[in-house]
């Protein structure tokens, strides 16, 4: 579509005249604007609920909205404040009436964006803002055909956390403040879906696509793909949604979903959201997963053709309870979100897979946060970290993972498992559909369970205080321990492998000795053909091992198909570097020209830089 040029530009004038108009701010306090990486200032004027009308624009990359807000006046402000981010702004209209106003936007914050204020009376109930994205909007993921499966039509994906939603949609974008939505999705191309974190079809319909999210969410959750998208349903309220020539695939992979809900919801409640649907990405998409209310968006990777990766889904759906039902306020409060998450997981794993094989990923993720807090500044090893001027995805350590979930457990065993559970389910039943600070939790933990049973416990220190405290209960896997005695003792032969899951391979295969040979690896590789493995879990750490010992000429077109299907980020370039650091930089250089097509720019970005 390409409509309105011209008036785009006279509007853009407009707004640069505003733009100049705009007055010094009054300061503002932390009571007014208490999530500091938003610019708005809810207990004054709060936008509650939004009627999205989007126009999709594939050829020029750009969505065209209009964002109609239902806000209360609370403190009798003179003007309500949205986050914006790159948006151009056409007009802004307020009250029943439509009647347009002079809004102003103030200059552009490198991390936060630019403020919208909107001036509103006591009275006024309705904001609608006319807006596009621009071109570098950091929540849209544009990928050409040839990042798809399907490799025919072009795919668009949203990723909201933590403040990127205002760059697609001007709203009060804070964790803090929940809003409901109903959305309305128009010139989606002929053959293609829209889905979004709502209701969402089953079908394919003509253009046009309506949504409705009733329940009330943090804005950073509002989420959209469109493509060549099919459903296919696992049972009556799991699905999944996947490009057709995955979809079967991905289906078989995912069988365990509604077995997966059924044991979270034995653990800590009902699940609240209606249905729960997973959407594999097609294979440019360069991230894990994302929680989003109703349809987890997951990385085509975990289809591994062994079910063995869906743990990830496991920790994307405990999130329906932790995140999305009880948010943390603010991003300093993030291991509230992803602590309870991994505790979860772990929980859901263990009922399906048992206890030693929940306490082996445990263990492998335990050990990745050791490795990762070498090279943290002791004070973002914090629970509780002050995000403040910084950008929230930052502090996306395996600190708020890893570090929460060992404080939760370390909490369980105070008492035992029927107390503590009930304790937990407690706290999300008391505070669903809220968004809640650490304190707030502290508080709570201390009157309906540390006071409710007298124990004791340094709370304060695993919260505050930089490190990890000495009464943290160290993970212990003996499946781990013998794996790598197998790996120390491989010049005696080969190990028995009966049984072992792509985890263990993974493990193994990273504790070989520096002294393994080229005919060990060899060996290992008749045997075992894991050169030849689906699991990209297991790719990666086989084929950069291998690289690094010399194995090269043998497996290469092996990696390069590897490198060429996979787009994940993460899993592509350890095994660049393997390549480049053993002098084989001009195949790194032959693959990535291959692959690139298909790799979305935040991973191309990366592999670029390194090959240059
Ligand atoms: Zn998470």
């Amino acid at each position: 579509m390409k409509f309105q040029s011209i008036v785009v530009l006279i509007l853009f004038a407009l707004f640069i005249a505003c733009n100049q108009e705009t007055p010094k701010q009054e300061p503002i306090t932390s009571d007014s604007r208490p999530d500091r990486h938003s610019f708005s200032q809810p207990k004054l004027a709060v936008a509650k609920h939004l009627d999205l009308n989007l126009k999709v624009d594939f050829d020029q990359k750009k969505l065209y909205g209009t964002a109609t807000w239902t806000i209360e006046n609370l403190g009798k402000a003179k003007e309500i404040i949205f986050d914006t981010d790159g948006l151009n702004i056409v007009k802004v209209t307020v009250g029943q009436e439509a009647k347009e106003v002079q809004f102003l936007l103030d200059a552009q914050d490198s991390v936060l964006g630019a403020a919208l204020h909107v001036p509103i009376e006591p009275t006024t109930n309705l904001v609608a803002i006319e807006y596009q994205t621009g071109p570098n909007a950091a929540a849209l993921g544009w990928m050409d055909a040839s990042m798809t499966a399907g490799k025919t039509k072009p795919f668009l994906f949203t990723q909201g956390q933590a403040i990127l939603t205002r760059s697609w949609i001007p709203c009060q974008d804070s964790p803090g403040n929940r809003i409901t939505y109903h959305a309305n999705v128009s010139d989606v191309p002929d053959g293609m879906m829209a889905v979004m974190s709502a209701t969402n079809p089953q079908e394919p319909a003509k253009n046009t696509y309506t949504f409705k999210m009733d329940q009330p969410i943090p804005p950073y959750l509002i989420a959209l793909a469109i493509g060549d998208i099919a459903f296919k349903p696992i049972s009556e309220r799991t699905g999944v949604y996947a490009e057709p020539v995955m979809l079967d695939k991905v289906a078989w992979e995912f069988a365990d979903m509604e077995k997966m809900v059924e044991t979270a919801e034995s653990l800590y409640g009902p699940y609240a959201w209606g249905r729960y649907d997973v959407i594999v990405l097609p294979p440019g998409f360069p991230f894990g997963g994302m929680e989003n209310p109703r349809l987890t968006f997951a990385t085509p990777t975990v289809i591994a053709g062994d079910r063995s990766l869906v743990s990830l889904v496991a920790h994307e759906l405990a999130h329906s309870w932790s995140g999305n039902l009880v948010t943390n306020a603010t991003w300093s409060d993030f291991w509230l979100n992803e602590g309870f998450t991994v505790y979860f997981e772990r929980r859901i794993m263990e009922a399906l897979y048992g206890a030693d094989f929940a306490e082996m990923q445990d263990e492998l993720e335990y050990n990745e946060l050791i490795e990762e807090m070498k090279s943290l500044d002791s004070a973002d090893t914090r629970l509780k970290v002050d995000m403040t001027g910084r950008n929230p995805d930052d502090g996306a350590t395996m600190v708020p993972y890893q570090k929460g979930s060992m404080f939760l457990r370390m909490l369980e065993q105070k008492t035992d498992r029927e107390k503590w559970d009930a304790f937990l389910k407690s706290w999300f039943e008391a505070n669903k559909f809220t968004s809640r600070t650490t304190e707030d939790f502290l508080d709570f933990l201390k009157k309906n369970y540390l006071d409710k049973y007298q124990v004791t416990a340094n709370v304060e220190e695993w919260v505050y205080k930089p490190g990890i405290p000495a009464n943290c209960p160290i993970p212990h896997s003996t499946r781990l321990a013998a794996l790598e005695k197998a790996a120390q003792d491989i010049a005696n032969g080969l190990p028995n492998t009966k049984n072992w899951a792509p985890q263990e391979w993974v493990h193994f295969i990273r504790s070989l000795p520096e002294s393994t040979n080229v005919a060990t690896f060899k060996n290992l590789d008749s045997k075992f053909h894991l050169t030849q493995s689906t699991n990209a879990q297991v790719q990666l750490a086989w084929y950069e091992v291998n690289i690094r010992h010399g194995y090269v000429t043998e497996i290469l077109p092996q990696v390069e198909n590897y490198l060429v299907t996979v787009g994940r980020r993460y899993l592509v370039k350890a095994v660049y570097q393997a390549l480049k650091d053993i002098g084989h930089i001009e195949d790194a250089r032959r693959i990535f020209a291959k692959a690139k097509p298909g790799y979305h720019a935040v991973t191309r970005g990366t592999i670029e830089e390194m090959l240059k």
